[in-house]
């Protein structure tokens, strides 16, 4: 199965005439042969793959890696890379530039120095754009356990609580269903504290009639999961209720245009000109969203700069914002995938603008 994957590097080979390719990086090795480990490389030319890793992970290796022949080296991980270079007389090896260091690309071409190092840059990331079966099932299993986890704790969102208390209550949650932990450090941000896109949990206490905005995401199998809600504790004041309806209809918009064919930039467009309209695009600063996958940030990103179509199989996020310093802020996010002629969305939390 994972060999079929090996297919989109078919284009690299071709444009930059490589006879090999060499990944470091455990998210492109999972994703192309399986090894869940935390430290390996993969080295594939057209007609076959060595999985090279140091003894810690042989028998793991033995196990997991499809699709590569499983090489162990010893602790200098350079000098057998050489030797199965020479050995296959490569002269063109591509490498991933976006997670090579500049101390780890120096040893490289200082022990294959007969050989032409080629950069691939992000786009090589992109291999991973479109989901399969086997992706597309382990991301809406993760989605819909996480969402069935903040549905669970929801009680616990009450005024007189600590932002971080929630934050922990719905970790526990998640790991009792099952996730290997949580996605990213969630974000639980009360009152004022809401105007910080990314105000991770707080020892803030939240307090009546405010707005608490939770993202949050589980990691089950390497696939994350991403979704936010903002609640309300309490009553809260009219602006609130109705900064949280224009976010709520710029996400609903949005998701109902997510289709094959359209530009990321467009559906940006759709969801920030319908905020622009009612008066606060100025306080919608991010995109609109991205990618997920085995990272929680990946290919394609949707903002008004961003160049890439969407296509069916993308899996992507939808998250718009209003966030008003000394006020607070409003998002609401689900993670939805790209159908034959529009989306399903994964994640499941209510996104109504429920008084707690
Ligand atoms: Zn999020
Ligand atoms: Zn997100």
């Amino acid at each position: 199965m994972l060999k079929n994957r090996r297919f989109y590097l078919n284009p690299f080979f071709e444009e930059f005439s490589l006879n090999a390719i060499l990944f470091t990086d455990l998210r492109n090795i999972r994703f192309l042969c399986g090894f869940t480990g935390s430290e390996g490389a993969l080295l594939i030319t057209p007609g076959h793959a060595w999985f090279l890793c140091d003894s810690r992970y042989t028998a793991q290796a033995a196990e997991e890696v499809q699709g590569a022949e499983v090489r162990e080296c010893g602790a200098v991980r350079i000098e057998t890379i050489a030797a199965l270079a020479a050995e296959q007389s490569l002269d063109r090896i591509g490498f991933e530039a976006a997670h090579t260091t500049v101390s780890s690309y120096r040893r490289l071409s200082e022990k294959l120095n007969s050989i032409e190092l080629i950069e691939l840059g992000p786009r090589l990331d992109e291999i991973r754009i479109r989901k399969d079966s086997a992706e597309t099932n382990l991301l809406s299993a993760v989605a819909t356990l996480s969402s069935l986890s903040l549905t669970a704790i929801l009680s616990a969102i009450k005024p007189g609580v600590r932002e971080v208390e929630v934050a922990l209550a719905l970790e526990l949650e998640m790991r009792r269903r099952g996730a290997d932990g949580k996605a990213f450090d969630f974000i639980v941000a009360s009152g004022e504290r809401g105007a910080m896109p990314h105000g991770v949990a707080s020892n803030k206490i939240i307090q009546s009639g405010e707005l608490v905005t939770i993202d949050f995401g589980a990691l089950k199998d390497g696939y994350h999961s991403d979704e936010t809600v903002t609640v309300a504790c309490g009553k809260p004041e009219l602006r609130a209720e109705e900064i949280h309806s224009i976010v709520r209809a710029a996400h609903d918009l949005a998701i109902s245009a997510v289709r094959p064919g359209i530009s990321c930039k467009d559906l940006d467009e759709i969801a920030r000109g319908y905020i622009r309209e009612k008066g606060y695009e100025e306080y919608f600063g991010h995109g609109l969203g991205h990618g997920i996958g085995l990272e929680v940030h990946e290919m394609p990103t949707l903002s008004p700069r961003s160049t890439s179509l969407l296509d069916e199989g993308m899996v992507i996020t939808i998250e718009p914002g209003i966030y008003i310093p000394g006020f607070g802020g409003v998002r609401i996010e689900d993670t939805v995938i790209v159908t034959g002629d529009g989306c399903d969305v994964l994640t499941s939390a209510d996104k109504r603008l429920l008084v707690l």
